[in-house]
Protein backbone atom coordinates (compact mmCIF):
# COMPACT_ATOMS: atom_id res chain seq x y z
CA UNK A 1 0.00 0.00 0.00
CA UNK A 2 1.51 3.20 -0.86
CA UNK A 3 -0.39 6.44 0.14
CA UNK A 4 -0.34 9.61 -1.04
CA UNK A 5 -0.50 12.90 1.05
CA UNK A 6 -3.40 15.07 -0.14
CA UNK A 7 -3.59 17.95 2.28
CA UNK A 8 -0.74 21.04 2.50
CA UNK A 9 -0.27 20.88 6.10
CA UNK A 10 2.67 23.93 6.09
CA UNK A 11 1.83 27.37 6.51
CA UNK A 12 2.34 29.23 3.12
CA UNK A 13 5.27 30.96 2.73
CA UNK A 14 5.38 34.58 0.76
CA UNK A 15 7.27 33.72 -2.62
CA UNK A 16 9.73 36.70 -1.17
CA UNK A 17 11.01 34.16 1.69
CA UNK A 18 11.79 31.19 -0.67
CA UNK A 19 13.92 33.27 -3.05
CA UNK A 20 16.39 34.05 0.63
CA UNK A 21 19.89 33.52 0.36
CA UNK A 22 21.09 30.20 -0.10
CA UNK A 23 22.86 29.12 3.02
CA UNK A 24 25.70 26.46 3.23
CA UNK A 25 26.32 24.70 6.16
CA UNK A 26 30.17 23.43 6.50
CA UNK A 27 32.40 21.43 8.54
CA UNK A 28 29.98 19.15 10.55
CA UNK A 29 29.90 15.58 10.36
CA UNK A 30 26.78 14.11 8.37
CA UNK A 31 24.58 11.86 9.05
CA UNK A 32 22.18 11.85 5.80
CA UNK A 33 19.78 8.91 7.15
CA UNK A 34 19.95 7.05 3.34
CA UNK A 35 22.15 4.26 5.63
CA UNK A 36 25.60 5.77 4.19
CA UNK A 37 28.29 5.66 6.09
CA UNK A 38 28.49 9.46 7.88
CA UNK A 39 30.63 12.23 6.41
CA UNK A 40 32.86 14.17 7.85
CA UNK A 41 33.80 17.63 7.13
CA UNK A 42 30.91 17.45 4.77
CA UNK A 43 28.92 20.62 3.78
CA UNK A 44 25.30 21.03 3.12
CA UNK A 45 23.63 23.69 0.73
CA UNK A 46 20.26 24.69 1.24
CA UNK A 47 18.35 27.15 -1.71
CA UNK A 48 14.74 28.37 -0.84
CA UNK A 49 13.43 25.08 0.99
CA UNK A 50 15.38 22.41 -0.38
CA UNK A 51 19.07 20.58 -0.05
CA UNK A 52 20.07 21.15 -2.89
CA UNK A 53 23.79 19.44 -2.55
CA UNK A 54 25.72 17.60 -0.29
CA UNK A 55 29.68 16.43 -0.36
CA UNK A 56 32.90 17.19 1.47
CA UNK A 57 33.13 20.75 1.97
CA UNK A 58 35.21 22.13 -0.94
CA UNK A 59 34.05 19.38 -3.26
CA UNK A 60 31.49 21.53 -4.68
CA UNK A 61 31.30 25.11 -6.00
CA UNK A 62 29.00 27.36 -3.26
CA UNK A 63 27.11 30.12 -4.27
CA UNK A 64 29.37 33.37 -3.54
CA UNK A 65 26.11 34.85 -1.78
CA UNK A 66 25.27 32.04 0.19
CA UNK A 67 25.24 32.60 4.02
CA UNK A 68 27.89 29.86 5.25
CA UNK A 69 27.56 28.38 8.89
CA UNK A 70 30.58 26.80 10.21
CA UNK A 71 30.01 23.68 11.98
CA UNK A 72 33.19 22.14 12.67
CA UNK A 73 32.73 19.98 15.30
CA UNK A 74 29.17 19.03 14.94
CA UNK A 75 26.97 16.62 13.63
CA UNK A 76 23.87 17.19 11.09
CA UNK A 77 21.14 14.65 11.20
CA UNK A 78 17.54 15.14 9.21
CA UNK A 79 14.87 16.30 11.12
CA UNK A 80 13.13 14.15 13.89
CA UNK A 81 9.42 12.86 13.08
CA UNK A 82 7.08 12.61 16.09
CA UNK A 83 4.81 9.92 15.04
CA UNK A 84 2.67 10.00 19.09
CA UNK A 85 2.33 13.58 19.59
CA UNK A 86 -1.00 14.84 21.91
CA UNK A 87 -1.72 18.16 21.45
CA UNK A 88 -0.44 20.40 24.28
CA UNK A 89 0.22 24.16 23.28
CA UNK A 90 3.39 24.05 25.68
CA UNK A 91 5.40 21.40 24.30
CA UNK A 92 4.92 22.45 20.60
CA UNK A 93 7.69 25.05 20.56
CA UNK A 94 10.22 22.52 22.83
CA UNK A 95 9.69 19.85 20.63
CA UNK A 96 10.71 22.34 17.82
CA UNK A 97 13.78 23.40 19.10
CA UNK A 98 15.08 20.09 20.36
CA UNK A 99 14.60 18.90 16.79
CA UNK A 100 11.20 17.58 16.21
CA UNK A 101 10.20 19.12 12.84
CA UNK A 102 7.33 16.83 11.99
CA UNK A 103 4.13 16.18 14.29
CA UNK A 104 1.91 13.41 13.64
CA UNK A 105 -1.42 13.70 15.91
CA UNK A 106 -2.67 10.27 16.79
CA UNK A 107 -6.53 11.16 17.89
CA UNK A 108 -7.76 14.52 18.20
CA UNK A 109 -10.41 16.79 16.10
CA UNK A 110 -7.93 18.74 13.43
CA UNK A 111 -9.63 21.48 14.49
CA UNK A 112 -8.34 21.83 17.66
CA UNK A 113 -5.01 22.67 16.29
CA UNK A 114 -6.00 26.14 15.12
CA UNK A 115 -4.13 27.91 18.11
CA UNK A 116 -0.56 26.38 16.40
CA UNK A 117 -1.39 26.97 13.32
CA UNK A 118 -1.94 30.50 14.03
CA UNK A 119 0.90 30.83 15.84
CA UNK A 120 2.96 29.32 13.20
CA UNK A 121 1.32 31.93 10.87
CA UNK A 122 2.13 34.98 13.48
CA UNK A 123 5.40 34.23 13.99
CA UNK A 124 6.34 33.19 10.26
CA UNK A 125 7.47 29.68 11.27
CA UNK A 126 7.12 26.59 8.95
CA UNK A 127 7.53 24.22 11.40
CA UNK A 128 6.68 22.13 12.82
CA UNK A 129 4.99 20.27 10.27
CA UNK A 130 1.79 19.24 11.25
CA UNK A 131 0.19 15.77 10.59
CA UNK A 132 -3.56 14.22 11.51
CA UNK A 133 -5.41 11.50 11.91
CA UNK A 134 -8.61 13.46 13.20
CA UNK A 135 -10.33 12.22 16.36
CA UNK A 136 -10.17 8.24 17.44
CA UNK A 137 -12.19 6.45 15.44
CA UNK A 138 -13.82 4.05 18.53
CA UNK A 139 -16.63 1.43 19.21
CA UNK A 140 -19.74 2.21 21.32
CA UNK A 141 -18.58 4.01 24.88
CA UNK A 142 -15.58 4.82 23.73
CA UNK A 143 -13.13 5.57 25.84
CA UNK A 144 -12.41 9.08 25.09
CA UNK A 145 -15.51 10.46 23.99
CA UNK A 146 -14.03 14.33 23.62
CA UNK A 147 -11.97 13.11 21.29
CA UNK A 148 -13.27 9.96 19.82
CA UNK A 149 -16.30 8.95 16.99
CA UNK A 150 -18.19 6.07 18.07
CA UNK A 151 -18.86 3.96 15.53
CA UNK A 152 -21.85 2.08 15.50
CA UNK A 153 -21.16 0.25 12.31
CA UNK A 154 -18.93 -0.67 9.32
CA UNK A 155 -20.87 1.95 7.47
CA UNK A 156 -20.69 4.76 9.56
CA UNK A 157 -16.74 3.72 9.92
CA UNK A 158 -16.79 4.61 6.06
CA UNK A 159 -18.33 8.00 6.28
CA UNK A 160 -16.38 9.28 9.17
CA UNK A 161 -13.05 8.27 7.35
CA UNK A 162 -14.41 10.23 4.01
CA UNK A 163 -15.25 13.10 6.24
CA UNK A 164 -11.64 12.87 8.33
CA UNK A 165 -10.14 12.89 4.82
CA UNK A 166 -11.91 16.26 3.85
CA UNK A 167 -11.32 17.79 6.76
CA UNK A 168 -7.44 17.34 6.60
CA UNK A 169 -6.87 13.41 7.84
CA UNK A 170 -3.43 11.96 6.25
CA UNK A 171 -4.06 8.89 8.55
CA UNK A 172 -6.65 7.94 10.46
CA UNK A 173 -6.06 5.82 13.90
CA UNK A 174 -8.78 2.88 15.01
CA UNK A 175 -9.14 2.89 18.79
CA UNK A 176 -9.02 -0.38 20.88
CA UNK A 177 -12.95 -0.61 21.50
CA UNK A 178 -13.66 -0.92 17.77
CA UNK A 179 -14.68 -4.07 16.65
CA UNK A 180 -12.91 -5.91 14.20
CA UNK A 181 -15.53 -5.55 11.29
CA UNK A 182 -15.48 -1.94 11.41
CA UNK A 183 -11.41 -1.83 11.64
CA UNK A 184 -11.45 -3.70 8.27
CA UNK A 185 -14.41 -1.22 6.96
CA UNK A 186 -12.32 1.74 8.21
CA UNK A 187 -9.07 -0.04 6.21
CA UNK A 188 -11.16 -0.46 3.20
CA UNK A 189 -11.87 3.34 3.32
CA UNK A 190 -8.83 4.73 4.44
CA UNK A 191 -6.72 2.76 1.20
CA UNK A 192 -9.48 3.93 -1.19
CA UNK A 193 -8.50 7.37 -0.21
CA UNK A 194 -4.70 6.68 0.14
CA UNK A 195 -3.80 6.83 3.74
CA UNK A 196 -2.71 4.66 6.10
CA UNK A 197 -4.34 3.17 8.99
CA UNK A 198 -2.89 3.29 12.64
CA UNK A 199 -4.05 1.46 15.81
CA UNK A 200 -4.46 1.03 19.46
CA UNK A 201 -5.41 -2.11 20.53
CA UNK A 202 -6.59 -4.33 23.68
CA UNK A 203 -9.77 -6.07 22.22
CA UNK A 204 -9.26 -7.02 18.93
CA UNK A 205 -6.36 -9.40 18.62
CA UNK A 206 -2.98 -7.43 16.52
CA UNK A 207 -3.07 -10.50 14.52
CA UNK A 208 -6.49 -9.73 13.17
CA UNK A 209 -6.40 -6.37 12.42
CA UNK A 210 -3.37 -6.86 10.13
CA UNK A 211 -5.33 -9.29 8.21
CA UNK A 212 -7.69 -6.81 7.75
CA UNK A 213 -5.32 -4.36 6.75
CA UNK A 214 -3.87 -2.27 9.57
CA UNK A 215 -0.67 -0.62 8.26
CA UNK A 216 0.83 0.65 11.68
CA UNK A 217 0.65 -0.08 15.21
CA UNK A 218 0.76 2.42 18.09
CA UNK A 219 2.32 1.00 21.37
CA UNK A 220 4.28 -1.94 21.90
CA UNK A 221 1.30 -3.12 24.51
CA UNK A 222 -0.71 -3.10 21.63
CA UNK A 223 0.89 -6.63 20.65
CA UNK A 224 0.29 -8.36 24.45
CA UNK A 225 -2.58 -9.99 23.70
CA UNK A 226 -1.30 -12.12 21.19
CA UNK A 227 1.22 -12.82 23.22
CA UNK A 228 -0.65 -14.64 25.38
CA UNK A 229 -2.53 -17.99 25.20
CA UNK A 230 -6.31 -17.65 23.70
CA UNK A 231 -7.66 -17.94 27.08
CA UNK A 232 -5.64 -15.87 28.74
CA UNK A 233 -5.82 -13.06 26.38
CA UNK A 234 -9.68 -13.57 25.91
CA UNK A 235 -10.01 -12.93 29.81
CA UNK A 236 -7.92 -9.53 29.47
CA UNK A 237 -10.26 -8.63 26.58
CA UNK A 238 -13.52 -8.94 28.74
CA UNK A 239 -11.87 -6.93 31.53
CA UNK A 240 -11.16 -4.20 29.08
CA UNK A 241 -14.82 -4.88 27.39
CA UNK A 242 -16.24 -4.29 30.47
CA UNK A 243 -14.15 -0.79 31.74
CA UNK A 244 -11.88 0.69 29.86
CA UNK A 245 -9.50 1.62 32.97
CA UNK A 246 -8.92 -2.23 33.57
CA UNK A 247 -5.92 -1.69 30.75
CA UNK A 248 -3.76 0.46 33.38
CA UNK A 249 -2.59 -1.93 36.10
CA UNK A 250 -3.79 -4.79 33.62
CA UNK A 251 -1.31 -3.85 30.78
CA UNK A 252 1.48 -4.12 33.39
CA UNK A 253 0.81 -6.96 35.23
CA UNK A 254 0.32 -8.49 31.45
CA UNK A 255 3.30 -7.37 30.15
CA UNK A 256 5.26 -8.86 33.51
CA UNK A 257 4.34 -12.36 32.56
CA UNK A 258 5.18 -12.08 28.91
CA UNK A 259 7.95 -13.95 27.51
CA UNK A 260 9.66 -11.60 24.84
CA UNK A 261 11.65 -14.35 23.25
CA UNK A 262 9.02 -17.06 23.26
CA UNK A 263 8.45 -18.59 20.01
CA UNK A 264 4.65 -17.23 20.15
CA UNK A 265 6.69 -13.28 20.12
CA UNK A 266 9.25 -14.46 17.78
CA UNK A 267 6.67 -15.57 14.78
CA UNK A 268 4.41 -12.29 16.05
CA UNK A 269 7.47 -10.36 14.67
CA UNK A 270 8.12 -12.44 11.49
CA UNK A 271 4.18 -11.88 10.29
CA UNK A 272 4.59 -7.99 11.23
CA UNK A 273 7.84 -8.23 9.44
CA UNK A 274 6.49 -10.17 6.57
CA UNK A 275 3.56 -7.22 6.25
CA UNK A 276 5.88 -4.64 6.42
CA UNK A 277 4.03 -3.24 9.66
CA UNK A 278 4.91 -0.36 11.26
CA UNK A 279 5.11 -0.31 14.61
CA UNK A 280 5.72 2.83 17.07
CA UNK A 281 6.56 1.32 20.46
CA UNK A 282 6.39 4.82 23.10
CA UNK A 283 8.30 2.88 25.11
CA UNK A 284 8.62 5.82 27.61
CA UNK A 285 5.19 6.25 28.43
CA UNK A 286 5.01 3.20 29.66
CA UNK A 287 8.77 2.88 31.82
CA UNK A 288 8.72 2.36 35.16
CA UNK A 289 12.23 2.84 37.42
CA UNK A 290 12.27 1.35 40.41
CA UNK A 291 10.77 2.74 43.55
CA UNK A 292 10.88 1.22 46.96
CA UNK A 293 7.68 2.94 48.18
CA UNK A 294 5.45 1.53 45.61
CA UNK A 295 4.61 -2.01 46.09
CA UNK A 296 3.92 -3.03 42.54
CA UNK A 297 7.09 -1.03 41.42
CA UNK A 298 8.98 -4.32 40.81
CA UNK A 299 6.20 -5.77 38.74
CA UNK A 300 6.00 -2.93 36.85
CA UNK A 301 10.01 -2.66 36.02
CA UNK A 302 9.85 -6.40 35.10
CA UNK A 303 6.75 -5.48 32.12
CA UNK A 304 8.84 -2.27 30.96
CA UNK A 305 11.79 -4.38 30.36
CA UNK A 306 9.78 -6.80 29.00
CA UNK A 307 8.54 -4.22 26.11
CA UNK A 308 11.83 -2.77 25.77
CA UNK A 309 13.18 -6.63 25.13
CA UNK A 310 10.31 -7.68 22.29
CA UNK A 311 10.92 -3.93 20.76
CA UNK A 312 14.41 -5.00 20.49
CA UNK A 313 12.84 -8.41 19.04
CA UNK A 314 10.71 -6.75 16.04
CA UNK A 315 13.47 -4.80 15.29
CA UNK A 316 15.71 -7.65 14.89
CA UNK A 317 13.01 -9.53 12.74
CA UNK A 318 12.85 -6.59 10.39
CA UNK A 319 9.51 -4.88 11.87
CA UNK A 320 9.88 -1.26 10.88
CA UNK A 321 10.20 1.27 13.84
CA UNK A 322 8.66 4.49 13.80
CA UNK A 323 9.39 6.93 17.20
CA UNK A 324 6.46 8.42 18.96
CA UNK A 325 6.93 10.30 21.61
CA UNK A 326 3.38 10.67 23.77
CA UNK A 327 4.52 14.29 24.06
CA UNK A 328 5.14 13.68 27.74
CA UNK A 329 6.90 11.15 29.89
CA UNK A 330 7.91 10.07 33.24
CA UNK A 331 11.36 9.60 33.18
CA UNK A 332 12.04 12.84 30.91
CA UNK A 333 12.00 16.87 31.49
CA UNK A 334 9.32 19.00 29.54
CA UNK A 335 10.53 18.81 25.83
CA UNK A 336 12.69 16.08 25.84
CA UNK A 337 10.04 12.88 25.91
CA UNK A 338 10.93 12.35 22.61
CA UNK A 339 14.74 11.76 23.40
CA UNK A 340 13.88 9.48 26.15
CA UNK A 341 12.45 7.10 23.46
CA UNK A 342 15.15 7.21 21.34
CA UNK A 343 17.35 6.37 24.51
CA UNK A 344 15.37 3.33 25.24
CA UNK A 345 15.41 2.23 21.82
CA UNK A 346 19.09 1.77 21.84
CA UNK A 347 18.69 -0.04 25.00
CA UNK A 348 16.24 -2.42 23.26
CA UNK A 349 19.14 -3.35 21.01
CA UNK A 350 18.80 -0.60 17.82
CA UNK A 351 22.23 1.22 17.10
CA UNK A 352 22.30 4.52 17.58
CA UNK A 353 22.36 4.84 13.67
CA UNK A 354 19.37 2.93 13.47
CA UNK A 355 16.81 4.27 16.12
CA UNK A 356 17.99 8.03 13.83
CA UNK A 357 16.55 6.09 10.96
CA UNK A 358 13.61 5.11 12.59
CA UNK A 359 13.33 8.70 13.79
CA UNK A 360 13.89 10.03 10.24
CA UNK A 361 13.36 7.69 6.94
CA UNK A 362 11.27 4.87 8.53
CA UNK A 363 9.16 8.00 10.43
CA UNK A 364 9.07 9.71 6.44
CA UNK A 365 8.07 6.60 5.43
CA UNK A 366 5.23 5.64 7.44
CA UNK A 367 3.97 9.43 6.68
CA UNK A 368 4.18 8.60 3.17
CA UNK A 369 6.42 11.82 2.48
CA UNK A 370 9.77 9.89 2.25
CA UNK A 371 10.28 12.03 -1.09
CA UNK A 372 10.45 15.04 0.54
CA UNK A 373 11.40 14.49 4.35
CA UNK A 374 13.62 12.01 6.38
CA UNK A 375 16.87 12.10 4.98
CA UNK A 376 19.62 14.69 4.10
CA UNK A 377 19.54 14.34 0.51
CA UNK A 378 19.25 17.11 -2.86
CA UNK A 379 15.54 17.63 -3.82
CA UNK A 380 14.61 16.67 0.17
CA UNK A 381 13.14 19.54 2.04
CA UNK A 382 15.90 21.08 4.33
CA UNK A 383 14.56 20.51 7.63
CA UNK A 384 17.79 19.28 9.43
CA UNK A 385 18.86 19.19 12.93
CA UNK A 386 22.61 20.42 13.76
CA UNK A 387 23.60 18.72 17.16
CA UNK A 388 26.60 19.58 19.38
CA UNK A 389 27.86 16.25 19.88
CA UNK A 390 27.40 12.97 17.64
CA UNK A 391 24.57 11.07 19.00
CA UNK A 392 26.47 7.63 16.85
CA UNK A 393 28.77 7.80 20.07
CA UNK A 394 25.80 7.99 22.40
CA UNK A 395 22.04 8.63 21.27
CA UNK A 396 22.26 11.06 24.73
CA UNK A 397 23.52 13.52 22.33
CA UNK A 398 20.65 13.83 20.23
CA UNK A 399 19.32 16.59 23.29
CA UNK A 400 22.12 18.34 22.33
CA UNK A 401 20.69 20.86 20.17
CA UNK A 402 22.38 23.34 18.46
CA UNK A 403 20.60 24.70 15.50
CA UNK A 404 17.45 23.54 14.03
CA UNK A 405 16.44 24.32 10.17
CA UNK A 406 12.74 23.68 8.87
CA UNK A 407 11.95 24.22 5.35
CA UNK A 408 15.28 25.67 4.80
CA UNK A 409 14.91 28.34 7.49
CA UNK A 410 16.48 28.87 10.28
CA UNK A 411 14.37 28.46 13.69
CA UNK A 412 15.03 31.05 16.13
CA UNK A 413 16.27 29.60 19.79
CA UNK A 414 13.57 32.32 21.53
CA UNK A 415 10.49 30.62 19.92
CA UNK A 416 7.41 32.65 21.21
CA UNK A 417 4.83 30.75 23.49
CA UNK A 418 1.53 29.19 21.80
CA UNK A 419 -0.80 31.37 23.38
CA UNK A 420 -4.40 29.97 23.24
CA UNK A 421 -4.78 26.38 24.81
CA UNK A 422 -7.33 24.56 22.99
CA UNK A 423 -7.82 22.48 25.82
CA UNK A 424 -4.44 20.98 27.33
CA UNK A 425 -2.71 18.02 26.99
CA UNK A 426 -5.11 15.06 25.37
CA UNK A 427 -3.57 11.95 26.78
CA UNK A 428 -4.47 8.64 25.47
CA UNK A 429 -1.88 5.52 26.03
ZN1 LIG B 1 -1.38 8.10 22.85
Amino acid sequence: MRWIFQVPTLAILAAGDLASQPIVLTGARLFDGTGAAPLDNAAVLINGNRIERTGRAGSFAVPAEARRIDFTGKTVIPGLIDHHFHLDTRVVPLFLRNGVTSLRDPGKWIESYEPVRRWQRAHGLTGPRLFYCGPLLDGTNPAYPEDSIALQSPLEARAAVRRLVAEGASAVKVYFRLPLDSVRAVVEEAHQHAIPVTAHLETVDVRDAVEAGVDGIEHVTSLGPALLTHKESERYRQQVLADSAARGMGRYRMWAAIDPFSARAVDLARTLARRRTYVDPTLAIFEKQADPREPESAMMVRATRNMIAYTGVLHKQGVPIVVGSHTAVPYAKAGFAYHRELELLVEAGLTPAEALTAATLTGARFLGRQHDLGTIEPGKLADLVVLDADPLVNIGNARRVSLVLVDGRVVESALPAVTTDPGGVGSHQ
